[in-house]
């Protein structure tokens, strides 16, 4: 049957691919940037480093510096049950700071303690001013959010509400006392903050010596580098030139020292993450933005998702390929990315 407003495609693996034009609400069609995605997502991807930083900024002005007046929990429970006295430890408080550490937005309150958001697969916010629902050029792929998945709302002192909704309820929210929470789990074990400054040559040198595990995996081992997943470890890898299958200490000299991959390769996730924040995230099925929207940097994804397409870099005549490393899906240009430092990846041909 013929969706008015796009739908859902099963992609490659099952993986659900929502496309085309988009209901608002209210009914009314607005065309998104179309068509939205047209790659598959091999992975079944949920929000990753950059998705998170998008809501966490488009939080801020509603709720840094206001109180939070009352809470509303429509159930007792997301992926976690709430802690004990959720609503009342949050009410009466003020939010100081937003921040985020890895893939969890943390709120500072004024009694001390730090609300921790996590998304899981679903889960975005909407911010209500008064009448108005704050979503500026919205336009959803698929389905809007319906109510039903209205979990928690936030009353804050400006007349404004913040509301979460989570069809899946893989997102969860909980508190932790501000003293303590770098060393409690799962903040006491996380790696470095790939957007913050530790991000060097020389911290990835200092984290990468004498590993012989594969660099994909070192990237994706969230006690080294917190918060990247596998779309910008890919692109990553990519941009520096580096095959994910070459050795993770290869990337460091005998003494320790980190070699030109290093630096490029640190260089290489920063600039992907900055340029995904930048444009807001990257579209990829149940995910939306604060304000409904979704982001474009799937439009600019070099290899990932683009297994038998041609290599973008000028004059290179590779072929994306795509191989599975620990259960995911690794595209790679055998020939920008094939630089000796690893076995070597024999490619799977392309369908067809
Ligand atoms: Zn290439």
């Amino acid at each position: 049957m013929a969706e008015p407003f796009g739908g859902v495609k099963a992609g490659p693996g099952g993986a659900a691919v929502r496309y085309g034009l988009a209901a608002a609400p209210g009914g009314i069609a607005i065309p998104g940037p179309a068509p939205l995605l047209s790659r598959p997502n091999p992975d079944g991807a949920m929000p990753e480093l950059p998705e998170v930083e998008t809501v966490r900024r488009g939080l801020e002005p509603a709720l840094l510096g206001r109180r939070i007046e009352a809470v509303e929990l429509r159930r007792p429970d997301l992926r976690f049950p709430f802690p004990e006295r959720f609503a009342e430890r949050l009410a009466g408080t003020t939010v100081e700071a937003l921040r985020r550490r890895a893939k969890y937005i943390l709120a500072d309150l004024s009694s001390g303690e730090v609300l921790v958001m996590h998304l899981g697969m679903t889960g975005r916010f909407r911010v209500e001013a008064g009448r108005v629902t704050d979503e500026p050029g919205a336009f959803y792929y698929g389905a809007p959010a319906a109510a039903a998945h209205d979990h928690v709302v936030l009353r804050l002192s400006d007349g404004a509400s913040v509301v979460y909704n989570d069809a899946r309820r893989f997102g969860f929210m909980t508190l932790y006392g501000r003293d303590a929470i770098e060393g409690t789990p799962p903040f006491s074990a996380m790696g470095i903050e790939p957007l913050g400054p530790a991000l060097s040559g020389e911290t990835l040198a200092r984290l990468f010596a004498g590993r012989r595990t594969p660099l994909k995996a070192a990237l994706l081992d969230q006690r080294l580098v917190a918060g990247l997943g596998n779309i910008y470890v890919c692109e990553a890898l990519f941009r520096a030139r580096l095959s994910p299958e070459a050795p993770t200490g290869s990337v460091v000299t005998a003494t320790g020292r980190p070699r030109a991959k290093a630096h490029a390769l640190a260089a290489a996730i920063r600039e992907v993450l900055e340029e995904a924040v930048a444009v807001g995230g990257s579209t990829l099925r149940d995910y939306a933005q604060v304000d409904g929207s979704s982001g474009a940097f799937q439009e600019r994804f070099r290899v990932y998702a683009r297994e038998g397409e041609a290599c973008t870099t000028p004059a290179c005549r590779g072929i994306v390929a795509r191989t599975v490393q620990a259960g995911r899906s690794s595209f790679f240009c055998p020939v920008c990315q094939g630089d000796g430092a690893g076995p070597g990846i024999r490619p799977r041909r392309p369908a067809g």
